[in-house]
C-alpha cells in the first residue's frame, strides 16, 4: 500500500555528507543510517567489523550508498521532534566533480567530514569550493577523534587558513586519542560521556572541573558568533546577561545558513561517538527546504519566473540521477521544488518537450524502499516510469506553464595536484 508522507515541511532536512575520500564519508553515513533507525540489527555493529551485510554487498560492487538519496527519520535528543533527513550522495572521489555538483544543486545542507589527524586537506577543499558555489549551508563533522594525532584544533585552524572559512566550535573533546571518551557541549554547558562502542549509551553530567576553564571560554565565542545574528543577544551579551538556549540555536542557525559561520562537532564515526549529536546538529543548524530561496526558471518567452517551496504551487521538479534497478527498471531521482508530484499523473519533461507518466513513487530507506503516492514541494524521491527524462531535465504538472528550471552547469575539470 501506498502511503503519504506527513511531515511539515520545516521538520525536511535534505543534506549530503560531503567528503573527500577516506574523510569517513561512508562510515558517518552508515552510522546516521544505524542511528535513524533504518538499520535493524544493531547488535551486529561491533567496533571495525561495522558495516551490515547489505552494506557488504554493496562494497564488493563498489558502490557505497546504495540510492541517490536515502530517507530517515531523526528524533531531536533534546526536543523530541521528529524529523525527517534525506541523504543525498555526493560522491567523495574527485572524479566524480560532475556528480558531485549534480548532487549539491538538489541538497540544502551539508555535513562536511574531515579528519581530524588530517584536518583540511587539498581534496577536501575541493568539495568545500564546490559547495561554495552552489551555496549549501554547512556544519563540519571533526571525525577520528578516536585515531593517532586526531586534534580537532588542527580542523578548526586549516578550517581558517585553508578554506577562509568562520568555524563556531560547539564541541570540545574529552580525552584524545584511543583516550577519547566524551565531547563537552559548549552551548549547554554539559558534558557527554560515551559510555560504549555501539553508541546505544550517553552520560550526560556537569562539566568536569579541568575543563571549566575551556567550556566558558567557549560559550563566550559562541554567543559572541550568534550576537552578530541576534540584537538580542547583542544587548544581552554586553549588559553580560546569558542568553537562552534556544536564543543563540536560532542566531547560529542563521548565520550557517546564510553560510557565514560553520559550527564544528567531532567524534569518532568508527567508535559510534558523536554521531547522535551531528544528527541534533543537522537538525538544529542546517535549512529546511522553506529556508533556502525559491528556484528559478525561464519561461518559452524567456521570462525569470521563481518557484517557492509551496506544495499547493505549481509542479516543479528536477531530475538529478538515474539509475538502473534490477526490480523495477529506470528509476529517475527527482527533487520537488515547488507543488505536488502525484503517482500515477502525467507530467511535462519541459527539457525534451515531451509528456511522461508518473507509473510510481519511491522513497528509499537504508534497507527497505517505501512506495508513496505523493512528492511535496521540498521532498525527493524516485520516479518510476519516465522514460525519456535525463540528469538536468526540468519537469512541470501537465496543464502549468511548460518552464525550464535552472540547469546544472557542467564545471571545468578539477585538477588536484
Ligand atoms: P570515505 O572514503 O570518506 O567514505 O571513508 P570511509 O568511511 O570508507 O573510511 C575510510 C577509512 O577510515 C576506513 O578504513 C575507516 O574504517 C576509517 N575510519 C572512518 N571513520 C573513522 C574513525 O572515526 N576513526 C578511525 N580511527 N578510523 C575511521
Amino acid at each position: 500500500m501506498a502511503v503519504k508522507t506527513g511531515f511539515d515541511l520545516k521538520l525536511f532536512r535534505n543534506i549530503g555528507i560531503a567528503a573527500h575520500i577516506d574523510a569517513g564519508k561512508t562510515t558517518t553515513t552508515e552510522r546516521i543510517l544505524y542511528y535513524t533507525g533504518r538499520i535493524h540489527k544493531i547488535g551486529e555493529v561491533h567496533e571495525g567489523a561495522a558495516t551490515m551485510d547489505w552494506m557488504d554487498q554493496e562494497r564488493e560492487r563498489g558502490i557505497t550508498i546504495t540510492a541517490a538519496v536515502t530517507t530517515a527519520n531523526w528524533k531531536h535528543s533534546k526536543t523530541e521532534v521528529e524529523h525527517r533527513i534525506n541523504i543525498i550522495d555526493t560522491p567523495g572521489h574527485v572524479d566524480f566533480t560532475i556528480e558531485v555538483e549534480r548532487s549539491m544543486r538538489v541538497l540544502d545542507g551539508a555535513v562536511a567530514v574531515f579528519d581530524a589527524s588530517q584536518g583540511v586537506e587539498p581534496q577536501s577543499e575541493t568539495v568545500w569550493r564546490q559547495a561554495d558555489k552552489y551555496r549549501v549551508p554547512r556544519i563540519a563533522f571533526a571525525n577520528k577523534m578516536d585515531k593517532t594525532g586526531a586534534d580537532l584544533w588542527l580542523v578548526v585552524n586549516t578550517m581558517k587558513e585553508r578554506l577562509g572559512a568562520k568555524p563556531v566550535v560547539m564541541q570540545l573533546p574529552i580525552g584524545r586519542e584511543d583516550t577519547f571518551k566524551g565531547i563537552i557541549d559548549v552551548l549547554r554547558q554539559k558534558a557527554v560521556i560515551f559510555k560504549d562502542d555501539v553508541g546505544k549509551e550517553q552520560e550526560v553530567i556537569e562539566v568536569p572541573e579541568e575543563y571549566k576553564a575551556q567550556a566558558e571560554e567557549y560559550f563566550e565565542k559562541l554567543v559572541e558568533a550568534a550576537a552578530d545574528y541576534d540584537e538580542g543577544i547583542m544587548m544581552k551579551f554586553l549588559e553580560g546577561e546569558k542568553p537562552s538556549e534556544e536564543e543563540i540555536i536560532r542566531a547560529i542557525r542563521k548565520g550557517t545558513i546564510a553560510i557565514e559561520i560553520f559550527p564544528v562537532f567531532l567524534g569518532s564515526a568508527l567508535k559510534n561517538k558523536g554521531v547522535q549529536l551531528l544528527l541534533d546538529g543537522v537538525v538544529d543548524y542546517l535549512p529546511s527546504p522553506l529556508d533556502i530561496p525559491p528556484i528559478k526558471g525561464k519561461t518559452e518567452s524567456g521570462e525569470e519566473v521563481e518557484r517557492p517551496a509551496d506544495p499547493n504551487g505549481p509542479l516543479a521538479a528536477l531530475a538529478f540521477k538515474i539509475m538502473a534497478d534490477p526490480y523495477v527498471g529506470r528509476l529517475t531521482f527527482i527533487r520537488v521544488y515547488s507543488g505536488t508530484l502525484k503517482s500515477g499523473s502525467y507530467v511535462q519533461n519541459t527539457t525534451k518537450g515531451k509528456k511522461e507518466r508518473v507509473a510510481r513513487l519511491l522513497q528509499m530507506h537504508a534497507n527497505h524502499r517505501e512506495e508513496v503516492e505523493e512528492l511535496r514541494a521540498g521532498e525527493l524521491g524516485a520516479v518510476v516510469g519516465l522514460k525519456d527524462t535525463i540528469t538536468g531535465d526540468s519537469l512541470v504538472g501537465d496543464g502549468d506553464e511548460p518552464i525550464t528550471l535552472e540547469s546544472i552547469e557542467i564545471p571545468e575539470p578539477v585538477i588536484d595536484l
